[in-house]
């Protein structure tokens, strides 16, 4: 963050605001603990302040401290509405295109007061005053950590905020192996477990809270796995009848991408579900290693990311899609074949 922006974030914060902070639609654990994080630094601040989410998102991060304060847009939208009417400022976390926030869009466009964008995706869209858009950081939550750090409030760090950046950062770098995980991280991470942060429970509220049904639907998800070695890629597919036969709930298919590359020698994985509700097949990219699924997803799927995560979505059938996504496969054999 330039020192500009720094300036100009603490002028803002000099006098009372309101302030909205906005999450992604179908918010993540970098979203969720990006936005609850800030939220708590800036009601110790004295300002006011509420997290507005586009939708739900699953019960394993619903134990975040401040999270029974989120508004969600769509099942409390009169609420949210006029959260977003009053407020002063908005700030926008781990996303920076506004299509990204669903029918939030065309409510926060409308908005003439500053926007803050603290965020890690690539090419950022320009409606922000105060951006502060960094590629390289693992995570919006290690942003959101040294936001504060530039504000020069790092003991101010709470452990309820030390709880919801800890949980970001280890969502965001799969627990702290991604190639974007640097020593810095590990530094800022160690800070937040001398703050409070409890690391042991946290990995055991988001990852070991399986129910039967979304182990049987991991179970049928690996048994589709296609796996094509020339390519060296790896893809599932999960239909919608396959979803409701094991009792699907939001958030059981998280992770099940990152299967594909626990295959040796697999550097492309990819998962397609069926959305029949909005008649779309929504997809993830993995990767390892130089090619950029960022790119591929941006091409061939509306959708975009970070150059070893991204996402997208198709409106062909589910069947269609994965024979379309074979057939470009070739377009790459310079990084794909090994
Ligand atoms: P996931 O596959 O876990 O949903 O998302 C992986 C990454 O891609 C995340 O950083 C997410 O923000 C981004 N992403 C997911 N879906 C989309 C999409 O439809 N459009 C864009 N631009 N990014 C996406
Ligand atoms: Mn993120």
């Amino acid at each position: 963050m330039n020192l500009e922006s720094i300036k100009a974030v603490q002028q803002l914060l000099s006098q009372p605001q309101k302030i909205v902070i906005v999450p992604h639609k179908n918010p993540d654990g970098d979203a969720v603990g990006s936005t609850l994080a800030l939220y708590h630094y800036l009601i110790n601040r004295g300002q006011e302040a509420v997290v507005v989410a586009p939708n739900d998102y699953p019960k394993f991060l619903k134990w975040m401290p401040g999270n029974e304060n989120i508004l969600n847009f769509e099942k409390q939208n009169s609420q949210a509405k006029e959260k977003i009417a009053e407020a002063t400022v908005v700030f926008t976390l781990d996303f920076n295109h506004l299509g990204r926030i669903g029918q939030m869009q065309s409510v926060l466009e409308d908005l003439t007061v500053p926007f803050v964008m603290i965020d890690h995706h690539q090419a950022p869209s320009d409606y922000a005053e105060i951006m502060y858009s960094d590629v390289s950081m693992t995570s919006t939550c290690e942003m959101v950590y040294n936001f504060i750090e530039f504000l020069g409030d790092v003991d101010k760090i709470t452990s309820e905020m030390a709880d919801c950046l800890y949980t970001g950062i280890m969502t965001d770098t799969g627990s702290f192996k991604f190639r974007s995980t640097t020593g810095r991280t590990h530094r800022v991470v160690a800070d937040l477990i001398d703050k409070g942060a409890e690391n042991t429970q946290i990995h055991h509220r988001v990852y070991d809270t399986n129910t039967p049904g979304r182990l049987h639907l991991l179970g049928c998800a690996l048994k589709n796995m296609v796996i094509i070695d020339k390519y060296r890629t790896a893809y599932i597919t999960l239909s919608q009848e396959e979803l409701d036969t094991y009792e699907y709930q939001k958030g059981d298919t998280e992770g099940f991408v990152n299967y594909g590359l626990t295959l040796e020698g697999i550097i492309f994985a990819v998962i397609f579900i069926e959305n029949k509700e909005e008649g779309i097949i929504k997809i993830s990219f993995r990767s390892i290693g130089e090619f950029s699924v960022n790119e591929f997803a941006r091409a061939y799927f509306e959708g975009g990311g970070h150059d070893n995560a991204a996402g997208g979505k198709s409106d062909r059938s589910l069947k269609e899609t994965a024979l379309y996504f074979e057939s470009l496969l070739e377009n790459y054999q310079d990084q794909l074949q090994a």
